[in-house]
């Protein structure tokens, strides 16, 4: 039986990725030991990240003025180097924050220990079902930065575009989109993601930061919090997590010869659509998100009660579909179909909750 694996994060990679860690694991490039084991400083790993930087660059289209760093932490990390690093870049040391989520707050309040923050919108009233109208915004042109969480994995929302900020800096949270589209860098300050979903393993985080706004954290700053030491050391300031760094290497390989972003949006919309005509044409069944607000990275719905719930979890492990468990902030379940997640596991998903409605509904 095919296990598919539909955990939030840390997320499945792609297969042909794991076939190669595996394969090479134990003789890297020839060397005749692993890539964990060479040095950072050595010529090989000095090359591959090189080599990386270069693929994210032709994967995302991200232009020159921007910089690429591997940063320490996840991305809660970033929620803390963020205000570290930009909130100074003003003299009212503000910052704005849209909420769309429980991870929207806590960069709000991490952000908070360092200066003024205004919540300029927040979907909170509606449990974050909805993501709040950014149109007719009026923003604080004295705030050094506006922060924005692009898909909001817990409720299964996500923008579809990100709104004009008026010349302040945008600051993203992409932890759960980023590379599942194609996008506008012009739009963009600082875009962070923590990679265990669409990136490759958990623990680091990849911050693209335009160049402009490096350099203006105070001097209180912890040395490895601040983005301009990644950028001056190629993220190697210290010894920096190579096992990821290579991952991460291999993923955006993957991501080429599949055709890059384009691709991948097709491909989300495509997995995201069977599962809410699935939700939709069933009165069993109930997505969460507002389907104007429907996320193509995180399909969340309930059931009638917890003992369908439980049973539809259990059926569906014995099915092979693995990690369908909701956050408990939410509950009822959670698909999680990132890049990795090829459609032949979307489609044994959406039989299985036809088949599960027509013998349990
Ligand atoms: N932001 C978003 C949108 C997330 O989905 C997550 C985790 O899933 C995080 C932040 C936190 O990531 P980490 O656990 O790497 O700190």
């Amino acid at each position: 039986m095919t296990v598919y694996n539909f955990a939030a994060g840390p997320a499945m990679l792609p297969l042909p990725v794991m076939r190669q860690i595996q394969k090479e694991f134990l003789d890297w490039r020839g060397l005749g030991i692993s890539v964990i084991e060479i040095s950072h400083r050595s010529k090989e790993f000095i090359a591959l990240l090189a080599e990386t930087d270069e693929l994210f660059r032709q994967v995302s289209g991200v232009p020159e003025n921007f910089a690429i760093l591997y940063c320490h932490g996840g991305a809660q990390m970033q929620f803390s180097m963020v205000p570290m690093n930009l909130i100074g870049l003003r003299p009212a040391r503000k910052a704005l924050y849209v909420e769309t989520g429980n991870f929207a707050q806590r960069a709000r309040q991490e952000a908070e220990k360092f200066g003024e923050i205004e919540v300029v919108a927040s979907g909170e009233a509606g449990n974050f079902a909805r993501l709040p109208d950014l149109r007719s915004l009026t923003l604080d042109k004295t705030a050094s930065y506006i922060h924005l969480t692009s898909n909001n994995t817990l409720y299964g929302t996500q923008w579809t575009s990100y709104p004009d900020t008026q010349g302040i800096p945008l600051v993203v949270d992409a932890t759960s989109d980023i590379l599942s589209r194609p996008m506008d860098w012009n739009q963009i300050g600082v875009l962070y993601a923590g990679a265990q979903k669409n990136l490759g393993p958990a623990g680091i985080a990849m911050a693209i930061v335009r160049k402009d706004l490096l350099g203006h954290a105070g001097p209180h700053c912890p040395r490895l919090m601040d983005y301009q030491t990644y950028a001056q050391n190629q993220s190697m300031a210290n010894t920096p997590n190579t096992f990821a760094m290579y991952a991460i290497n291999l993923v955006l390989k993957w991501q080429l010869q599949e055709g890059g972003l384009k691709v991948m949006q097709q491909r989300s919309l495509e997995k995201a659509r069977l599962l809410y005509e699935t939700l939709d044409q069933s009165s069993f069944y109930q997505g969460t998100a507002d389907p104007q607000h429907r996320s193509l990275m995180n399909v969340t719905f309930v059931l009638p009660n917890e003992a369908l719930l439980e049973l539809f979890l259990s059926e569906a492990l014995a099915n092979g579909l693995v990690a369908l468990k909701g956050h408990r902030a939410v509950g009822g379940v959670r698909a999680s179909i990132y890049n990795p997640m090829p459609l032949a596991g979307v489609r044994v998903l959406a039989d299985f909750m036809q088949q599960f409605e027509k013998t349990r509904g």
